[in-house]
């Protein structure tokens, strides 16, 4: 099978991030940016790197970008260039469009004239490091929608010695355990009277604010 052909536009940190990571996954990669020197700087790292404004259709056609399966738009600052690059690019009917979005109204855009996914890389991170400051066991914060989340919380000390049953979280939190980690095996149908150890991770559904107060309930 073709290996899947990534172009990214925009290589501010976000952008160029996701150029590196992907090039060092073994894809090929596109990086596409206005800016000269940017351009430069990717050069030796993604597999194409070019100079072109991407509210261009012309220069976008001429660089194939149709035949790009997944194509990101990391633009920020700019909110008109990202939505006008990324009606370009829907009407030239890229199978999977992924746009970064500066605020909710941006991201309301993006959506309305067809993003496939709109992502807050900012927004995403704050939430996560305010979810591990709430608690240190929060290894991991996913906004599913804006009604539920799921979290990874390691096993609180609280915790250690007892069961499902014990914890009770659905009726006390509202939530629920959805899988328990221990070590690399992952259990998906956890045993409610199974003992949690010391560096077990729980992975648990709920709402945010419920969530929260889960979290506040262990906070060591
Ligand atoms: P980050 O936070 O990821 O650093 P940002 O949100 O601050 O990025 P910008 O710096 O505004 O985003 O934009 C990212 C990159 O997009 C910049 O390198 C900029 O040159 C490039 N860019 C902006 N407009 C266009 C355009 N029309 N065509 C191509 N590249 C563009």
């Amino acid at each position: 099978m073709a290996k899947k052909q990534y172009a990214i536009i925009g290589m501010g940190r976000f952008g160029s991030s996701v150029a590196n990571a992907l090039t060092d996954m073994g894809f090929d990669v596109l990086a596409i940016d206005s800016n000269e020197q940017r351009i430069q700087e990717m050069s030796n790292i993604v597999t194409h790197a070019v100079s072109a404004n991407s509210t261009d259709e012309e220069a976008l056609r001429a660089l194939g970008i149709r035949n790009f399966e997944v194509v990101v738009v990391a633009i920020g600052e700019d909110i008109q260039a990202s939505i006008l690059t990324t009606l370009i690019l829907k009407d030239l009917g890229i199978p999977t469009l992924i746009v970064k979005a500066q605020n909710e109204l941006h991201g309301k855009v993006l959506q309305k004239i067809g993003a496939d996914k709109v992502i807050y890389p900012e927004r995403d991170m704050g939430l996560r490091v305010a979810h591990h400051l709430t608690s240190p066991n929060i290894l991991e914060y996913i906004e599913l929608s804006d009604d539920y989340s799921i979290v990874e919380m390691r096993v609180s000390e609280l915790m250690v010695g007892k069961n499902l049953i014990d914890l009770n979280v659905r009726a006390r939190f509202g939530c629920n355990v959805m899988a328990i980690k221990t070590g690399t095996n992952m259990n998906i149908s956890p045993d409610a009277t199974e003992l949690l150890r010391q560096n077990d991770v729980l992975v648990i559904l709920g709402k945010p604010e419920d969530l929260i107060k889960l979290e506040l309930a262990y906070p060591k």
